[in-house]
């Protein structure tokens, strides 16, 4: 494969090429948010769910999105159509652009804009059947994880706690309760009743997590949204991770221990199926459907 194409401020460039100014806020502060969408043979999963959380993160910081949600379609198509992979995610990012180095907002700074795609595998057979390891820690990121900020490094610490003990994920608690993993949203599953976290400004409103919850409202799978303790994730039958590109996986060692009968559980079978269903819908429903009207085309 020749090098990845990326898109930087309206020009398409070798990605290994991009540049942007020392003074772009993004690196200067951290200033900007982001997204992650998977597209499955050409279809984008939930489009339309990520294009809003964009806008409500860009609204949350204060910054204008830079393109109405069409051209935000047609540039990801393009992104995708200049790589051979058959699955990809796309990865876009608006910072609040370059200006002299102070806190507060730059008068007349322009948004910056990437976005690049990097081939997508879905989790191996083996996480699936066998399930991941987590640890657990405190969360002391700051108040405002439902921002999707490209300013990480709290999570980048709490994930490498997990790595640093041959895990995948890092569970976390903030006074006693579930918030959400390092890079992922977090469910247990106590008897048959499926748990979720409530969103609130301590965690990211995942679109992973949405689709859970509604999958499981379709089909009648008992579930609550509510506050889960540290004590009912360290003793519940089952605790899953989601995200854009995890999907659904089972944690089936916490700390070392093994959750439940140390297996992928009855509820999450159901749930992967579900989603795996709801995955090839989509990807069906995207071949039916004509190509985007190319704005940048
Ligand atoms: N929480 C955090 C902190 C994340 O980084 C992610 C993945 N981006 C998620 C939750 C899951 O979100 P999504 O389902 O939208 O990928």
């Amino acid at each position: 494969m020749s090098d990845p194409t990326a898109y930087l401020n309206g020009a398409w460039v070798p990605l290994a090429e991009a540049r942007v100014p020392v003074l772009d806020r993004g690196f200067i502060f951290g200033d900007g948010v982001y997204e992650v969408i998977p597209v499955y043979a050409g279809t984008p999963l939930r489009l339309r769910e990520h294009l809003t959380r964009l806008q409500t993160s860009l609204d949350a910081i204060r910054i204008a999105n830079p393109h109405p949600a069409a051209d935000w379609e047609a540039l990801l198509h393009d992104l995708v159509d200049r790589h051979p992979w058959p699955d990809q995610y796309v990865y876009l990012q608006v910072t609040r652009g370059v200006a002299k180095r102070d806190h507060a907002f730059p008068k007349d700074a322009v948004p910056t804009v990437f976005m690049m795609s990097s081939p997508l595998a879905t989790p191996p057979r083996e996480e699936i059947e066998r399930g991941v390891a987590a640890v657990t820690a405190t969360d002391y990121r700051w108040g405002r994880c439902d921002i999707k900020s490209i300013a990480l490094l709290g999570n980048v610490l709490l994930r490498q706690v997990a790595v640093d003990a041959g895990a995948m994920e890092t569970v976390m608690f903030r006074d006693g309760l579930l918030t959400e993993g390092a890079a992922s949203n977090i469910f247990a599953v106590t008897g048959d009743l499926l748990l979720a976290p409530p969103k609130s400004h301590l965690i990211l409103p995942g679109i992973t997590y949405d689709l859970v919850l509604e999958l499981a409202a379709a089909s009648g799978l008992p579930h609550r949204v509510r506050e889960v303790t540290e004590r009912e994730t360290l003793t519940a039958s089952e605790l899953w991770l989601t995200s854009s590109t995890k999907e659904v996986l089972a944690i089936t060692t916490l700390n070392g221990r093994p959750v439940g009968t140390g297996k992928p559980g009855p509820v999450y079978r159901r749930m992967h199926a579900l989603y795996q269903e709801f995955k090839a819908a989509s990807v069906a429903a995207g071949r039916a459907r004509p190509p985007p009207v190319g704005a940048h085309a």
